[in-house]
């Protein structure tokens, strides 16, 4: 999964209230006269407005975060361009206990018709660090009431109702030694944040609510940094594990191919490969005027696959039959821009671009109807 898109929805509104100032307000804030309080609001406005983009030490946030982490605000990514692009900041609530504070901010505005829009509503953790307020995020306290077992590379939390397999967690490990060791990477350690249903792990990061959340209760991943987050699938999610262990070793590389391995290796959403194969030639079948010649433009196809994940796994796994692991390790280091992956997808599989559609539908045929 990739951070949510919102360059389409920004589309909607003027653009006019972004702003480099991040505006904040409040709802009624109890205590607002303390002292303590006071310096919390000052810290969270400070921080807002402070340039994190330039990732210099930011001194509203707690080094020991920026110390283990370059991205040390881990709610900052999920929303691209980013949390901080420009929507006003209306603060909640200011929880305090034992000298640590919660803020409760929502990150959202008025259109001009007079409906609110909200991007998400997120918490942040505050606490003196040698003596002076710093922010935190959410996991790092919200982390501790979860349950938490080690088995190989990976650092697993889970909530108290979950009972933990070790089968599945066993063979995670197995994953990550055979695909680090096709890609010739040294494996990392990972922690790996799995329940029921995403939405409690989203909770966790700290978000009672964003925009895309609801729908049928499905399994979901993401993975950031030396991080996976997955709900509904247990100890083994392997699409978001190839990601951050496979996927900086190898920066160079358009996002379908990251997208298309990661499916070829690991499925998506709880589902193989051929599944999300049969799914689109499925669709594809109903819809000849579809034309695979422009793939890169074809986004989501519904909610359960989409053109990168099924098409991309595709392209992924006829390059890996063709000239296995060495033609695959060029592949992922053949440019990030569209143009690159058209001509990967030539140069490795001799297809050129005006061919793709017809190439493609008989690809599809062929694994579809295995
Ligand atoms: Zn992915």
């Amino acid at each position: 999964m990739k951070p949510l898109k919102f360059k389409i929805f920004l589309s909607i509104f003027t653009l006019s209230f972004i702003t480099n100032a991040q505006n904040v307000t409040y709802n009624h804030i109890l205590d607002s006269t303390n002292l303590e309080i006071k310096k919390v609001m000052k810290l969270f406005e400070d921080y807002l407005e402070s340039n994190r983009q330039n990732r210099e030490k930011n001194s509203f946030w707690n080094l020991q975060e920026q110390k283990e982490h370059i991205k040390y605000d881990f709610l900052e990514s999920e929303f691209q361009p980013s949390l901080y692009m420009g929507f006003p900041v209306h603060v909640l609530s200011i929880k305090s206990k034992n000298g640590v504070y919660q803020i409760k901010a929502q990150f959202g505005l008025c259109q001009e018709n007079g409906e609110p829009y909200v991007l998400a509503i997120a918490n942040y953790f505050v606490k003196k660090e040698n003596g002076s307020y710093k922010l935190y995020n959410a996991l790092t306290f919200n982390k501790k009431e979860w349950l938490s077992t080690k088995v190989g590379f990976v650092d697993f939390y889970y909530p108290k109702y979950h009972e933990f397999n070790y089968e599945k967690a066993e063979k995670l490990n197995n994953f990550i030694k055979d695909i680090c060791n096709d890609f010739d990477v040294k494996p990392k350690p990972i922690e790996y944040y799995l329940a029921d249903d995403f939405d409690e792990i989203q909770a966790l990061k700290g978000f009672d609510c964003y925009i895309g959340m609801g729908g049928e209760t499905k399994p979901s991943g993401k993975a950031s940094d030396d991080k996976v987050f997955c709900g509904g699938l247990g100890e083994y999610y392997p699409h978001e594990v190839f990601h951050v262990e496979i996927d900086d070793h190898y920066p160079n590389k358009h996002y379908w191919v990251s997208e298309g391995m990661a499916t070829f290796l690991g499925g998506s959403r709880g589902k193989d490969l051929h599944w999300h194969l049969k799914r689109t030639y499925d669709y594809l079948q109903k819809h000849p005027e579809i034309n695979l010649n422009n793939l890169l433009d074809l986004v989501n196809l519904d909610e359960y696959t989409s053109y990168h994940y099924s098409l991309g796994g595709l392209i992924a796994k006829r390059i890996y039959e063709r000239g296995g692991w060495a033609m695959i390790k060029e592949f992922m280091n053949s440019g990030k821009s569209d143009n690159d992956y058209y001509s990967a997808i030539e140069k490795y599989l001799g297809i050129k671009r005006s061919n793709l559609n017809q190439y493609l539908r008989n690809q599809l045929k062929a694994e579809a109807l295995k």
